[in-house]
């Protein structure tokens, strides 16, 4: 089995110094999101579907029974406490397990079960009396390669003679080697080494590719590269998996050089609005005044949670003294934490231990703590060219349809740059962000 254990260190630290923005990296992102999730993400929004073959049956399942797993297979999924397929795996797993084989990119936002979705297909295609790599699963980093293996272990918890290998760094093959594993779970350089550099495994009896996190992966031209280049070598009968949370044009464009003649389908997101959301903004002379001005509301606002998003480590550091000195409980989330401390930081903040957490853009998307009624814009979202990052705006603010219950949103403006990024918000999504006059802050509740 895979056996190793591997804990995760840190996240990849970032050699940022704390005056330049602490922005979020979408592996570091992706792999918190994986970690403290807890289970499925429900989604009342429908699958689309797009195939170029009108013709190739395409089937749905509402149970894994009707999936005719092999029974060990079958008993690990039900140990790991899945009743039911989810949204995703309803459509995309009677299209992985086909007979004869067919392509898939599939797309749905994390947490709707993907991963889950591949192991399972990774695991059922493997002829375990064969003693030789069947399976390619590659992950764009360390981090993401252990957490699907991880997956891929439990899943087969009651197949042992079903052997994983990962492919990652710290593995080391002596040269020469054969690898006789069935499925080996890697990033691309590894992959690339052991496969196509050193002939450890056979290219050519690649039956399953598997391509995870693609958003994620072509975030490093590097990468992709290597990936397209483990790809040219695989046999074209070789059946070609591409998992993405997001379904833009370079992932597409990517897509089609991976994966010929594909199934494409898609589970549509619900969407972030400011729709329940009242918005104001505060003038201010200074980051004294801004102080002040949260100080103020936060006299006021009285139930619920806050996130105060900073721009740079040194002014998120700066604000929790601050506060801290003054009696707040705050707690702080910023690009310097390892994986564990975050983590740390996210469940205080959940289980209500502090009332305010002080952030960077490390996690811009992804707090959907229920409980926060109030977001504040210590300093406002701009991109590198210092103008409005709408995205981000609505990502800090905005709510889905799970999390609809109202909000308020507090601009904090102390320059003309913020007042125009500020207007530009504003007209982007035509919603009026009201001027507060924190004298009187009982007027937003
Ligand atoms: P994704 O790859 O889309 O991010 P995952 O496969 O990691 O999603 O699944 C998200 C979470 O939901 C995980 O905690 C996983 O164990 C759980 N999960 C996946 N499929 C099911 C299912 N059919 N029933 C219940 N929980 C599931």
């Amino acid at each position: 089995g895979l056996g190793l254990n591997k804990s995760i260190k840190s996240l990849n630290q970032t050699t940022d110094s704390e005056e330049s923005a602490d922005n979020a990296n979408p592996a570091d992102t992706s792999l918190l999101m994986k970690i403290i999730r807890q289970g499925l993400v429900e989604s009342k929004l429908d699958i689309e579907i797009q195939r170029k073959d009108p013709n190739s049956p395409l089937y749905s399942v509402k149970t894994f029974e009707a999936l005719h797993l092999k029974p060990n297979l079958l008993k690990g999924v039900y140990a790991m406490g899945f009743n039911a397929p989810s949204k995703i795996q309803e459509t995309a797993l009677p299209t992985l397990l086909a007979d004869p084989p067919q392509n898939m990119i599939a797309q749905s936002q994390s947490g709707t079960g993907k991963t889950a979705a591949f192991v399972l297909a990774m695991l059922s295609r493997v002829d375990p009396t064969k003693n030789y790599p069947q399976v390619l699963c590659l992950s764009p980093t360390y981090e993401l390669a252990i957490q699907t293996g991880e997956v891929a272990a439990k899943m087969a918890k009651f197949c042992p003679e079903i052997k994983l290998k990962y492919a990652v760094r710290g593995e080391e093959v002596p040269r020469g080697t054969k690898i006789t594993d069935h499925i080996l779970i890697g990033t691309p350089g590894k992959m690339m080494d052991w496969g196509v550099r050193f002939g450890m495994f056979d290219m050519n009896k690649i039956k399953v590719f598997v391509l995870d996190e693609a958003d994620v992966m072509i975030d490093r031209q590097g990468h992709q590269d290597q990936c397209i280049r483990i790809h040219k070598c695989l046999p074209t009968t070789c059946q070609m998996m591409f998992f993405s949370a997001t379904y833009d044009t370079a992932v597409m464009e990517f897509a089609e050089i991976i994966v010929p003649n594909p199934i494409i389908i898609r589970l549509l997101r619900e969407e972030e609005s400011l729709d329940n959301i009242k918005q104001y903004y505060v003038k201010c002379k200074s980051p004294e005044e801004k102080y002040t001005a949260i100080c103020n509301i936060y006299g006021v606002i009285t139930i619920g949670q806050a996130i105060i998003f900073c721009h740079t480590r040194k002014t998120a550091s700066w604000l929790s003294e601050k506060m801290s000195s003054d009696g707040h409980s705050v707690a702080v989330l910023s690009g310097e934490l390892t994986v564990e401390q975050r983590i740390a930081v996210l469940d205080r903040f959940r289980a209500g231990l502090e009332k305010v957490l002080i952030t960077t853009n490390v996690l811009s998307r992804g707090i959907d703590v229920e409980q926060v009624t109030l977001v504040v814009n210590f300093d406002m979202p701009m991109d590198l060219d210092r103008k409005a990052d709408c995205e981000t705006y609505l990502h800090r603010i905005g709510r889905t349809g799970r999390f609809g219950k109202a909000g308020i949103a507090i601009n904090l403006i102390d320059s003309s740059l913020a007042m125009q990024i500020c207007s530009d918000i504003e007209a982007h999504f035509g919603k009026k962000i009201q001027l507060l006059d924190i004298e009187d802050a009982e007027e937003i509740e």
